[in-house]
């Protein structure tokens, strides 16, 4: 199940993991529910667990048509190391808020570091979509929600199928 706003959960920070393989049922998990509800991207606490890791899938579904193409990628301990001027405005939902979407400004370049399933460290630029998605599931692990920041919400409906 994946947790809604007013979930205790979703406002905590979240705890660094130190033993991937600990976690490796719950990331199993997260990529399925992500799939399940058409979404590219989500993060633990989402699934009602308190670790900082999240996966980033951006693809083009029904809910975000026009997103790029990305195989997804699980982000363990993940960081912005630093971010370009710019920031863009975009639109944003969010599968713990199925009934809204709202605006939401997020820098458009950003470099970021995270260990992969391995224990690797990896660096790497994102852009664009990606980096918005990368924005927006860094705020889960810190308690925050799209709607905190959004310029302006709107109710949807969610999809019939
Ligand atoms: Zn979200």
């Amino acid at each position: 199940m994946i947790r809604k706003l007013g979930d205790d959960v979703l406002r905590e920070k979240a705890k660094p993991i130190a033993d991937i393989g600990e976690h490796l049922t719950l990331f199993d998990e997260m990529l399925i529910q992500m799939q399940a509800a058409n979404g590219v991207g989500i993060a633990a606490p989402q699934l009602g667990q308190s670790v900082r890791a999240f996966i980033v899938a951006s693809n083009p579904n029904p809910r975000y048509p026009d997103a790029p193409s990305m195989p997804p990628e699980l982000m363990i301990n993940p960081e912005l190391l630093s971010h370009g001027e710019e920031k863009e405005l975009g639109w944003e939902g969010c599968l713990s808020v199925p009934e809204r979407r709202g605006e939401v400004y997020r820098y458009r370049d950003i470099v970021v570091r995270y260990q992969n399933v391995d224990g690797e460290s990896v660096t790497v630029s994102l852009n664009g979509f990606v980096a918005r998605i990368f924005q927006h599931e860094l705020d889960h692990l810190d308690g925050v929600l799209f709607v905190d920041r959004a310029e302006q919400l709107v109710d949807v409906v969610p999809p019939s199928e």
